[in-house]
C-alpha cells in the first residue's frame, strides 16, 4: 500500500528465514481485513510502500534449529501478531502485548497478502491444522487467525454470560464473530445493531435475537424498549468510531459491561457516561493466539461457522479490487486463495 486507494500487486524479495526461532511459510489462503481499510483510507502517500496482510493459513517450508513445534509440510495458521508463548504476558493469555512479539508487514517481516512469509517466534506462533488444505473448513479456520478470535475477545472482555443479555454494536466481520461468540458463550438475548440487511440477516443465522437498524440516540431507545428499559449485560463493540463507542455506553445497563475491539478513532473515551452506571470498559488488541486451541474444536465439528462472513474469493490479483469492494461495503470480507 503506497497510499490511501493506492495497492499494488508487486513483486519483492523472496521471504526467507532470518532467526534460529523462525519458520519460513507458503501461503495458501489469506484475507483482506477491516483494520487494513484504515490505511486504505487515509494512509499519506509513501514511496517505499507498506506490506499489507496479517490473516493467513499456510504450509511451512522450513524452520530454524530452535524451532520444534512445527515442521516443514505442517498446515498451519497464525495468529495475526507474532508471539513468543512464554513471556509473562503470554502465560498469562494476553499474546497481543508479548515481551517479544511483533506485528506482520513490519520489522522484515513479510505480509500476510502474499506467497510467503518469515514467521517470527513460530513455535509460540503457529498452530498446526488437523486436515488437508482442499478442506471445507478452510474459510472457516482461516476467521481463526483474528475475526473471530477478536470477536470472541470482545464478548470475553464484556463477560458474555449464559442467559443474560448481549448487544453487538457493528455488522462487520468482527461484530457478525462476536454473535457466533456470544451465542456461543449462551447469551440468551443477542441484539445487533447494523443497518446492513445482508449483514444482519446473517448475524440473524448465527444467532442475533433481535436487530436494531437505528443508529445514535434512536439505536439506543429502540435497545431500551428490547430490554424492558434496562440495557443489556455485556455489549461488544465492533466498530472503534466515537459514535459506536458512546452507543456501546449508552446501552450498558448499570453493572454491565463494554468489550471494544474496534480500533479507535479517538485517543479519548466518553468514560463519563460508564462512570455514572459503574459499567466496566475494556479490551483492545485480541491475544486471538490464546483462544485457537479453544474455537477449533468447534470450527473442525462445525459448531460454528464463521467463514461465511468471507462473500468473496479472488487470487492475489484481485486484491487491490478486493479493498475497493470491502471499503465501498460491497463485500464483507475478501478471501484471497493462493
Ligand atoms: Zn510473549
Amino acid at each position: 500500500m503506497y497510499g490511501a486507494g493506492e495497492v499494488q500487486v508487486e513483486d519483492v524479495p523472496d521471504a526467507h528465514r532470518i532467526e534460529p526461532t523462525d519458520a519460513l511459510v507458503r501461503v495458501a489462503y489469506a484475507a483482506i481485513c477491516g483494520s487494513d481499510l484504515w490505511p486504505y483510507k487515509s494512509m499519506p502517500h509513501d514511496d517505499t510502500g507498506r506490506r499489507m496482510g496479517h490473516e493467513f493459513i499456510g504450509v511451512v517450508e522450513a524452520v530454524g534449529d530452535e524451532v520444534r513445534t512445527v515442521k516443514a509440510g505442517d498446515l498451519v495458521v497464525s495468529p495475526f501478531l507474532w508471539s513468543d508463548g512464554t513471556c509473562v504476558f503470554c502465560r498469562a493469555g494476553l499474546h497481543s502485548a508479548c515481551l517479544h512479539g511483533g506485528r506482520y508487514g513490519w520489522d522484515d517481516v513479510d505480509g500476510g497478502q502474499g506467497e510467503a512469509v518469515r514467521v517470527p517466534q513460530a513455535d509460540g506462533t503457529l498452530v498446526v491444522l488437523p486436515v488437508e488444505q482442499d478442506d471445507a473448513l478452510m474459510p472457516s479456520l482461516l476467521t481463526l487467525s483474528d475475526v473471530m478470535g477478536t470477536g470472541h475477545h470482545a464478548a470475553v472482555v464484556a463477560q458474555v454470560s449464559p442467559g443474560e443479555t448481549t448487544a453487538v454494536v457493528g455488522d462487520g466481520a468482527v461484530g457478525l464473530c462476536g454473535v457466533i461468540a456470544a451465542t456461543r458463550l449462551g447469551a440468551e438475548q443477542i441484539i445487533l445493531l447494523g443497518s446492513n440487511p445482508e449483514r444482519t440477516a446473517l448475524g440473524r443465522k448465527f444467532g442475533a435475537t433481535d436487530v436494531v437498524a437505528e443508529r445514535g440516540d434512536a439505536a439506543v431507545e429502540r435497545v431500551r424498549e428490547l430490554t424492558d428499559g434496562l440495557g443489556v449485560h455485556s455489549v461488544l463493540e465492533c466498530v472503534g468510531l466515537e459514535q459506536a463507542v458512546v452507543t456501546a455506553l449508552e446501552i450498558a445497563r448499570p453493572g454491565g459491561a463494554v468489550g471494544r475491539v474496534g480500533i479507535p478513532e479517538n485517543e479519548t473515551a466518553p468514560t463519563g457516561i460508564a462512570f455514572w452506571k459503574n459499567v466496566t470498559l475494556g479490551g483492545g488488541p485480541a491475544p486471538v493466539r490464546a483462544y485457537i486451541e479453544e474455537l477449533l474444536p468447534d470450527v473442525l465439528e462445525g459448531q460454528i461457522e464463521p467463514g461465511l462472513v468471507f462473500d468473496r474469493t479472488g487470487p492475489l490479483d484481485e486484491v487491490p479490487d478486493g479493498y475497493r469492494a470491502m471499503n465501498d461495503r460491497e463485500t464483507i470480507k475478501f478471501l484471497i486463495e493462493l
